[in-house]
């Protein structure tokens, strides 16, 4: 069909055209970058023509096992034991991870004050393609702070199956699947400001300077302000000047008490200045709930993965769970550590020998990051010999299924394109003291990016929102 369309350019701009049109009417809609703070000039957000492909199994499979990292991270968050040793040689390779674990030390030392726990999480995977032409699911990773992106999805599987009806596929039509994403999360978000339990409370967006995401935390606003939730959005810098803790460590924003600080920033070192730190840590030491605490933020970070991907490691969170354990780890790429000593010898060794079987991962997040085929020879030849090279691990290279669609972004030009695309499985779970109270999947979003990328992200244009089409 794909292949028809791209013979008849004129009914191809036509159909793009029609795509455009009809997401912008039903909100898909981003602001530019030249303009990122105005509503003068918006676009739609980047969106594949077509849905991909997706085996219905592997989608499962990956909406499976959500509760089950939601459990995990949880577990890790409130084990300092664990993320002690596992983050000990990275702390002294990377300044970053160092100063988080910083204000985790210095809040377990005070003793944690809120016994309210609020995640909002993303488990992104690939279909690992065997040789036998099937796939496998495997995480890349899962994100603990920031987890974003389903402002968009939620609202596309209306247009991709219009799309598909256009063009007279409405059998296919029926196999997108519906996506709820926000709905869900929301329901996390308002619960744990429930029980913190003072009507008068805000819930607030901890932001960036640069809004361009706005548009996208308005849909989780809106929602909230309709269950009567009074929202407000913050800078690291509002807080430095406005907030303080009273003697109950309640804390207090331009006069207003917080029930929740969910952070939309604060995930790389370049969202922080020195003074900013100290917003962080008086956060993390108030009484309001954050999404995430400081112990969950570290639980999400590329070395505590590498660390739960080794034997014996998940059975110390789920110790009379083996099926859990086994559903946990099937999704596990092979990732090694590269702390001084023999067994990160080993790994620098493998990973000189065959580049391109591996990714080279720092602690860093937001995309555009990693290292592949000879950045890792250049990178490893630069750190191999000394301690700087425990601020990375290295993980398996997945080799995804390729497919084809049409990419629909501004200033690219339309044309058929070889693509690969990613699952994220959101999850969301509200923990009350020992209680549970609170745990889904909530919802998905597929992520598409063109072949000639080895790594993805929104804001620098590589990343492209979809939809499954199951078979
Ligand atoms: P970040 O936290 O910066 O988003 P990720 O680990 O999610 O880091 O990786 C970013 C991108 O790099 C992914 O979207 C994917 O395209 C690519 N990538 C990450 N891990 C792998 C892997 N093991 N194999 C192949 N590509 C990967
Ligand atoms: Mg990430």
């Amino acid at each position: 069909m794909l292949q028809g369309l791209m013979r008849n350019p004129e009914r191809l701009k036509a159909l793009a055209k029609e795509a455009k049109e009809f997401a912008l009417q039903h909100g898909v809609v981003m602001r530019t970058v030249e303009t990122p703070d105005s509503s003068e000039v918006v676009t739609y957000a980047p969106f594949t023509l077509f849905p991909t492909p997706v085996p219905k199994a592997v989608f499962h499979q990956a909406l499976a096992v959500q509760t089950h990292f939601n459990t995990l991270v949880d577990k890790i968050s409130q084990d300092p034991g664990f993320l002690e040793e596992a983050l000990a040689s990275t702390v002294q390779a990377d300044d970053f991870t160092a100063k988080l674990f910083d204000i985790y030390r210095q809040v377990q030392r005070e003793g944690r004050t809120q016994s309210i726990v609020l995640g909002v999480n993303r488990s992104d995977y690939m279909p690992n393609q065997r040789e036998d032409g099937t796939c496998s699911l495997k995480q890349m990773e899962i994100n603990t702070i920031s987890a974003g992106s389903f402002g968009v999805t939620g609202l596309l599987p209306v247009v991709h199956r219009h799309i598909l009806r256009l063009v007279g596929l409405l059998e296919e039509s029926q196999h997108v699947p519906d996506n709820n994403t926000l709905a869900a999360v929301v329901r996390a978000l308002a619960k744990a400001w429930e029980l913190y339990g003072q009507q008068k409370a805000v819930f607030m967006f901890l932001v960036e300077d640069v809004q361009i995401s706005k548009l996208s935390h308005r849909c989780i606003e809106n929602e909230l302000w309709k269950r009567d939730i009074p929202v407000i959005r913050r800078k690291f810098e509002d807080v430095v000047k406005t907030g303080y803790l009273n003697g109950d460590k309640k804390m207090f924003v331009d006069g207003l008490e917080v029930a929740v600080v969910y952070y939309r920033y604060g995930y790389v070192p370049n969202n922080y200045k020195e003074q900013t730190w100290e917003a962080r840590l008086l956060m993390e030491r108030s009484l309001a709930v954050k999404c995430p605490d400081i112990g969950t933020h570290l639980a999400g970070t590329k070395k505590v993965q590498q660390e739960l991907a080794r034997p014996g490691v998940l059975e110390r969170f789920f110790p009379d769970q083996p099926q859990v354990v086994e559903q946990i780890r099937a999704t596990f790429a092979g990732q090694y550590t590269l702390d001084m000593g023999p067994e990160g010898d080993q790994t620098v060794a493998m990973a000189l020998a065959k580049p391109d079987e591996f990714v080279l991962k720092p602690q860093r997040e937001g995309g555009g990051n990693n290292f592949f085929g000879e950045d890792i020879v250049r990178i490893l030849e630069e750190v191999k010999g000394d301690k700087r090279r425990a601020a990375y691990i290295l993980m398996d290279r997945i080799r995804p299924k390729v497919e084809h669609n049409v990419l629909l972004r501004r200033g690219l030009p339309l044309q058929l394109s070889s693509v690969c695309y990613e699952i994220g499985v959101f999850g969301a779970y509200v923990r009350h003291g020992g209680e549970m109270v609170l745990n889904e999947a909530a919802g998905h979003t597929l992520r598409t990016k063109s072949i000639e990328h080895s790594d993805g992200g929104v804001c620098n244009g590589v990343t492209i929102f979809d939809s499954p089409l199951f078979y």
